[in-house]
C-alpha cells in the first residue's frame, strides 16, 4: 500500500497508484494476461501467485492490483481486496469462503434478491442452512444464533425497502460467539460507512454500482479483516475469480471521482425525496436520512452521509398506473442498476420477498435512482407524473 494518509478526498485520489506497478501513469492502464513469460525455468519456479507478482492472467496484473489495493486503502482496517467479474459473484465467494456443510446462515431478510437465491439454491444443495432474521433485529440477533451458527449476513440499508441495521451491534454479539460477519455495502460504499471498523469481518461491493459509476462495466469487490483475509484469498482462488482488466482499468477510474459523485446524488436524492414527501399522492418515502425510514436514528448515528438510491410508496392505485407512471417520465431510465450518472426508476414489489417479518406496504412502490442531472428537472417530471396519478 502506498499508505500516504491524508483525509479521504486525499486517500481517494492516490490510493492503490503504486509508482512500481503504473511507472508514474497516472490512471494506472489495463494490462490484458492470460500467459506471462519467464526468462527461464528457475524463474518460473521461483514466482509465486500473489499480487504484485506477474505470474498467470488469473492472479492478475497491475490493473487489478491497483484497484484491489485502492478498495483496500478506503476501507481502515483491512488487510486485503478481491476482486470479482461482478458483485454477485463477490458475494458468492465470500459465503463459501465461511460456511461448510453443516453450518447455519443468519441471512436479513431484506437482502438482495439474488443474495437469497445463492443461499436457498446453492447453499441449500451444499447442506448449509439459511435462516432469514429482521432487519430491524439489532442485539436480538443473540437469540438466533445457536451451535450451528456460522455467519451472519447483512445488507444495510436493505434492497428495496431500505432498512438500515444496527451493524456495530451484531458485529459485537458475533464476536463474542465467534460468527462470521458478512456486509453487503453497495449502497454506502465505505466512504459513507467505514464497514471494517464497525466489526464486519468481510465488506462487499457490488463495483458496478457507484465505484464504476457510468453503468458500463460489471464488477465486484470483496474486502476482508486480518482474520477472514486468508479464507477469502484461498476461495477466490479456488473459485478461478478474477475481474477482467478492461472493467479493474474502468473501476479505478471511477473511483477517483467516487466522493464528489457522492456528494451530489446525496444532495440531489435528498431534495427530491424531501419534496416527495409532500406530495398528496405520496404514503412515505424510504430514505435512510428521513425520519420515516425504519432505522433512520441508526443511519445518523453510523453513516457519514447517504447516496442517490431510495423508494417511495403511492397511495392507491394499482400496478397499472404505476407503470403508466413510470413509462410517462421523460429524465428517469427504466431498468435494473443504478450508481451510473444518470437517475433511474423502477417498479418494486418487496412483499413478493419479505417474509420476516412479512411486508406491509402502503401502496405501489417505485425506487428511485437520483442521478446528476438538475434535481429541479427531476422534481419537474415526478411532479406532472404524479399529476396524472389516480390516486386512492
Ligand atoms: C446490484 C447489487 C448487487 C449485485 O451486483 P452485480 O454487480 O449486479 O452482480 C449486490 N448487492 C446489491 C445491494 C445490489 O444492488
Amino acid at each position: 500500500m502506498s499508505e500516504k494518509g491524508g483525509r479521504r478526498d486525499t486517500r481517494i485520489v492516490q490510493a492503490g497508484r503504486r509508482k512500481q506497478w503504473t511507472q508514474g501513469i497516472v490512471s494506472p492502464p489495463v494490462w490484458r494476461a492470460s500467459t506471462i513469460l519467464f526468462d527461464n525455468v528457475a524463474a518460473l519456479e521461483a514466482a509465486t501467485p500473489d499480487d504484485g507478482i506477474l505470474y498467470y492472467g488469473r492472479q492478475g496484473t497491475p490493473t487489478q492490483w491497483a484497484l484491489a489495493d485502492a478498495l483496500t486503502e478506503l476501507e481502515p482496517g483491512a488487510a486485503g481486496t478481491r476482486l470479482f467479474g461482478s458483485g454477485v459473484a463477490g458475494i458468492a465467494v465470500a459465503l463459501m469462503a465461511v460456511l461448510n456443510p453443516g453450518d447455519e446462515l443468519l441471512m436479513v431478510d431484506s437482502a438482495y434478491a439474488p443474495t437469497r437465491i445463492f443461499c436457498n439454491d446453492v447453499l441449500a444443495r451444499m447442506g448449509v442452512k439459511t435462516i432469514y432474521y429482521d432487519p430491524l433485529i439489532g442485539d436480538g440477533i443473540a437469540g438466533l444464533i445457536g451451535e450451528r451458527t456460522r455467519a451472519i449476513f447483512v445488507e444495510s440499508p436493505g434492497s428495496l425497502t431500505f432498512e438500515v441495521q444496527d451493524v456495530p451491534a451484531i458485529c459485537r454479539v458475533a464476536k463474542s460467539r465467534g460468527v462470521a460477519t458478512l456486509l453487503d455495502n453497495t449502497w454506502a460504499t465505505p466512504l459513507l460507512f467505514p464497514a471494517i471498523q464497525a466489526g464486519i469481518d468481510l465488506t462487499i461491493l457490488s463495483c458496478t454500482k457507484y465505484v464504476v459509476g457510468h453503468a458500463d462495466a460489471m464488477l465486484g469487490s470483496v474486502t476482508a479483516n486480518a482474520d477472514y483475509w486468508p479464507q477469502l484469498l484461498k476461495a477466490s482462488r479456488a473459485f478461478g475469480q478474477q475481474a477482467a482488466p478492461d472493467d479493474a482499468f474502468l473501476g479505478a477510474r471511477g473511483l477517483r471521482t467516487l466522493g464528489v459523485r457522492l456528494r451530489q446524488h446525496e444532495a440531489s436524492g435528498l431534495r427530491v425525496a424531501r419534496w416527495l414527501k409532500d406530495q398528496p399522492q405520496v404514503a412515505r418515502v424510504l430514505h435512510p436520512a428521513l425520519p420515516d425510514c425504519p432505522g433512520h436514528e441508526i443511519w445518523a448515528r453510523d453513516f457519514l452521509g447517504a447516496s442517490g438510491l431510495f423508494s417511495f410508496e403511492l397511495k392507491g392505485g394499482s400496478a397499472a398506473d404505476r407503470a403508466a407512471l413510470i413509462d410517462g417520465l421523460d429524465h428517469f431510465g427504466i431498468g435494473y442498476s443504478w450508481g451510473g450518472f444518470e437517475s433511474l426508476a423502477l417498479p418494486v414489489d418487496p412483499q413478493r420477498l419479505r417474509r420476516i417479518p412479512r411486508w406491509q406496504g402502503e401502496g405501489p412502490m417505485i425506487r428511485l435512482h437520483i442521478g446528476l442531472e438538475d434535481p429541479d428537472d427531476l422534481i419537474e417530471d415526478l411532479a406532472l407524473g404524479l399529476a396524472g396519478y389516480p390516486g386512492p
